[in-house]
């Protein structure tokens, strides 16, 4: 499938970056995935201000306006759907500072290494958003910058190799507060919901969390639908008490989560399946699918 490296467009198996790419030396780079359906680009916008920030946040400059990278990431969806991608794509965008010799410093005037790429986005089916994801928890071992979308992933790579382990779908990371008491972060690759007495409750951005584009999509779609919905810190006690779990990234969209750390979720006739909270917004999503692509 065609890609984008440096303004040329090749074959992904013929992308090459030279080693001292300070991306491949340090993970010193930014990076964003954009879900496109029918070939449109699925809340846009939003990306584009999440990567504006943190690029910022690391001082690369943006090499390109909001307006160049809608025509390019356009681009790539017409030359990956006409080479047989499909309609329903995964764009990773990956800006990185650059190439210079090995210094730890970030050196001035460095032209940002820019790659593009598409992968078939296949969202949870209907069985697996019946089955629901299996999650374990693990104590929050990464740095306190999380709110960078980062390609320096070695712990998020880490803590889901956890959950493979043990045969499981993802890793709810939990942190210990300063002044006691556990709290959720996130999932080794989402955010985390909790639905406690017909709420959804989400974790307000923080370093510890990326602020997903799902978290404001969500309190919208709760708005729309008559749930209630707050940003708040959720306690390891809720979060075992909890009447339905959920994780939302831009690949899995919504998924219910339906056994942690072995045990069934939720209470009841309910207990180890998918809520009706989760139902509500999974309908929602669909919607705003159609609605919020362009
Ligand atoms: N948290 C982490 C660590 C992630 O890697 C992701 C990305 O999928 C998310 C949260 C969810 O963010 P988004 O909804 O923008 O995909």
């Amino acid at each position: 499938l065609p890609c984008h490296l440096d303004g040329r467009w090749l074959a992904l198996d013929e992308a090459r970056v030279p080693v001292l790419d300070r991306g491949f030396m340090f993970g010193d780079g930014i990076y964003e995935v954009v879900p496109v359906y029918r070939r449109r680009l699925f809340r846009f916008d939003e990306h584009m201000l999440r990567l504006e920030r943190s690029l910022t946040a690391v001082r690369i400059p943006n090499p390109h306006g909001r307006d160049a990278w809608l025509a390019l990431m356009r681009e790539l969806v017409e030359r990956v759907a006409e080479a047989g991608g499909g309609d329903e794509q995964l764009l990773y965008l990956q800006i990185t500072r650059g190439v210079t010799p090995r210094v730890h410093g970030m050196p001035a005037g460095l032209k940002p290494t820019v790659f593009l790429m598409s992968t078939p986005h296949h969202p949870p089916g209907p069985e697996q958003r019946h089955r629901g994801a299996s999650c374990i928890t693990h104590a929050d071992f990464r740095w306190s910058r999380g709110d960078i979308k980062s390609t320096s992933l070695l712990g998020n790579v880490m803590a889901r190799q956890l959950a493979m382990d043990a045969g499981a779908d993802e890793t709810i990371l939990l942190r210990e507060m300063p002044h006691g008491g556990v709290t959720v972060s996130e999932g080794s690759s989402s955010n985390v919901w909790i639905v406690l007495e017909g709420a959804l409750i989400g974790v307000p951005p923080s370093g510890h969390t990326l602020a997903g584009i799902r978290l404001e999509l969500l309190q919208s779609l709760c708005e729309e639908t008559g749930i209630a919905c707050h940003l708040r810190p959720i306690g390891e006690a809720e979060l075992y008490a909890a009447d339905e779990i959920l994780i939302s990234s831009a690949g899995r969209e919504l998924l219910p989560v339906t056994r942690l750390d072995g045990e069934p979720v939720g209470h009841g006739a309910g207990r180890g399946k998918p809520g009706p909270v989760y139902a509500r917004l999974h309908e929602a999503y669909e919607q705003a699918k159609l609605e919020q692509s362009i």
